[in-house]
């Protein structure tokens, strides 16, 4: 019996049986885990495929003896087996910041998942406005859905892209995620910021993480926590995370193979795109970051 974990608890697990699976009038169990699993130190995560055994069907319990290899694994938050992430921005209101939205995309290049970028609000924008948008989105190597959830423009694009995957979905507060989720899935419902005021959400205020079935197959988990992302990774690591570079690099090689791509000679990285600055300030963040991380490595 296989099956996906859509929520963890302490003590028990929410899993959605696969559709193969045999599962009289049941389409999800609450899951214990197995003593082995702990001795193993297996950790269980939203999104893993897990082996169910002794299911009681009357009671709508069972135990996870086992857990599939995964295919990809988020840390913070931990979600495992997740395709892509979905970045959330909205065209105004908050207006759209674009080192903001750069950092948010490089965070999201970095976990090595596909990126797609989803910008609400259109109809706060003018079509003009918008293809200025869209054109410079280009220009860093996406294509951005516009969409707007008020007017419902755009949302069965979206459904496409999330579609029979596991999707997490990433980015600043206020730009519509909520509304957006609640748009895809008549089943929930979430609070806006409208309704509610932030604080009152408590999602944003512990490390709670649940996936949400889409109507037409997919998972969807919101990731709160995410929302101003330091970017962490290797300085040497970083450029790869802007479509612009990894397009230079693929046409030409830096003179030197462990180029950071400042002021080195005869850098293939260096020159006259737009987002060029943005990898010069997160450089500067990552190297910081790596400086520090050295430090409490080796005390003097
Ligand atoms: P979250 O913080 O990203 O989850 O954002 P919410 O879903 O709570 O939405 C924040 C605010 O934006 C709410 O007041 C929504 O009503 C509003 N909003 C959401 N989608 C749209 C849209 O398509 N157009 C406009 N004008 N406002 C929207
Ligand atoms: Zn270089």
């Amino acid at each position: 019996l296989i099956g996906t974990v859509l929520a963890v608890q302490a003590n028990y697990c929410q899993v959605r049986l696969n559709p193969s699976s045999l599962a009289p009038h049941r389409s999800s169990l609450l899951c214990t885990r197995r003593a082995r699993l702990k001795k193993l130190g297996q950790q269980v995560m939203v999104g893993d495929r897990v082996e169910i055994v002794e299911p009681d069907w009357a009671g709508g319990r069972g135990a996870i003896a086992g857990v599939l290899p995964r295919k990809s694994q988020l840390d913070r938050p931990p979600i495992a087996n997740a395709e892509q992430i979905l970045l959330v921005f909205a065209l105004a209101e908050p207006p759209l910041e674009p080192y903001q939205l750069s950092r948010f995309l490089v965070k999201a290049e970095s976990t090595g998942l596909g990126v797609r970028l989803c910008f609400n609000k259109s109809d706060l924008l003018t079509l003009e406005q918008q293809q200025q948008w869209r054109d410079r989105l280009q220009q860093w190597g996406y294509q951005p859905v516009f969409i707007s959830i008020r007017d419902g423009i755009g949302i069965s694009e979206v459904r496409d892209l999330l579609k029979l995957r596991i999707s997490a979905v990433a980015g600043p507060s206020g730009v519509g995620k909520s509304s957006l989720i609640n748009a895809l899935i008549p089943t929930v419902h979430l609070r806006t910021n409208e309704v509610s005021g932030k604080l009152s959400r408590g999602r944003h205020t512990t490390r709670h993480v649940e996936l949400f079935t889409l109507p037409d197959g997919g998972l969807l988990a919101d990731t709160p926590g995410f929302n101003q992302p330091d970017l962490t990774c290797h300085p040497h690591e970083l450029a790869n995370y802007f479509p612009e570079a990894r397009q230079r690099l693929a046409q030409q090689s830096c003179q030197f193979s462990d180029c950071l791509h400042r002021n080195e000679p005869n850098c293939a990285v260096r020159g006259d795109w737009e987002r060029y600055e943005h990898y010069l300030a997160f450089l500067e963040e990552a190297i910081a970051y790596q400086e520090q991380i050295n430090q409490q490595a080796d005390p003097e």
